[in-house]
């Protein structure tokens, strides 16, 4: 286990992903009903841009410090919110709103903060160090459950969850080759044991053949409603670089693609993201229907 997501902390796929999970949590929150969110790859929690490892790569300056740089966007409002709640001290303004913006919550946090006292939160990480930090951050949240164990057998382990409704969001680091087979396994069989539960995969947008073969296994599969959605930030010409990233929402609120088409073309103007191209499609419709791939 190499991977460690204090590396990319903040980076323009986490501003993506975080804004798209915050829109799934609000959509949960709508009703008063209790809801479960289970995160199988959770990443130690809060990351300090300030860190050695942080600023090495500084891969936050191109994604949330220059998206906080933009004029705010209103459709966000949940997003300023939650970074705010992690960095007390620091002010959303309109202008110069990243100057002393330090701390960047992770998909386990942002949910954490957004959950109601009646909801649930389950976060699963195998690397030892990150499992203990975010059991560490976890003590501010009494309704999250932190586990060092393997995310893939944690889908087997909780679902369905007794809340019947929620979100389970699959965020793997693709450090091997055999990672989207897995995650198609896992994932399809995941949805079948619980195919009320909202699902959001994440995959890097790099060589173009594993996510057609992912997607064909996840439309192989047979669930009903799985929305695509990918940002691409630089031109697919090179292949051993990140050039976008894509997540698959599995059962996604209604008229869930619409919102993403307005929000995603906005994250790049945000972010004045070098190339900008937003696809999102449907690869399974609501009826069965399997379009052609
Ligand atoms: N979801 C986090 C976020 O948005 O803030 C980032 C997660 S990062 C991309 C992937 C994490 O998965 C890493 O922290 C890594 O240590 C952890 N990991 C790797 N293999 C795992 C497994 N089989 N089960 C659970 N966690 C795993």
């Amino acid at each position: 286990m190499n991977y460690r997501h204090i590396f990319h902390a903040g980076n323009i796929c986490d501003v993506v992903k975080h804004a798209i999970l915050i829109l799934l949590i609000e959509h949960l929150r709508a009703k008063p009903a209790p809801f479960c969110v289970l995160d199988t790859h959770a990443g130690m929690g809060l990351y300090d841009l300030q860190d050695p490892r942080a600023q090495k790569t500084d891969e936050a300056q191109s994604g949330i410090l220059r998206f906080l740089q933009a004029p705010l966007y209103s459709e966000l409002t949940t997003y300023y919110e939650t970074l705010q709640r992690f960095n007390p001290g620091w002010q959303v303004v309109q202008e110069k709103t990243a100057d002393h913006f330090r701390f960047y919550p992770g998909s386990p946090l942002v949910a954490a903060h957004l959950l109601r006292s009646q909801d649930r939160l389950i976060a699963c990480e195998l690397h030892p160090e990150d499992a203990q930090t975010l059991k560490r951050q976890a003590r501010a949240f009494p309704f999250m459950h932190i586990h060092h164990r393997d995310g893939y057998e944690a889908l087997r382990a909780f679902l369905p969850p007794s809340e019947k409704r929620g979100l389970v969001v699959i965020d793997p680091p693709y450090e091997s080759p055999e990672e989207f087979a897995r995650l198609a396994q896992e994932s399809a069989a995941a949805c079948a044991r619980w195919p009320q539960g909202i699902f959001m995969i994440w995959y890097p947008v790099k060589e173009r053949p594993s996510i057609w073969r992912f997607h064909e296994m996840m439309v192989a599969s047979g669930i009903p409603r799985q929305l695509c959605a990918e940002f691409i930030y630089e031109e697919e010409t090179r292949h051993d670089r990140l050039n976008g990233c894509g997540l698959l929402l599995i059962n996604p609120p209604w008229q869930f693609d619409e919102k993403l088409r307005l929000l995603l073309p906005a994250l790049h103007e945000m972010m004045q993201t070098p190339a900008r191209q937003v696809h999102v499609h449907w690869i399974v419709e609501e009826k069965k229907d399997i379009r052609a791939y």
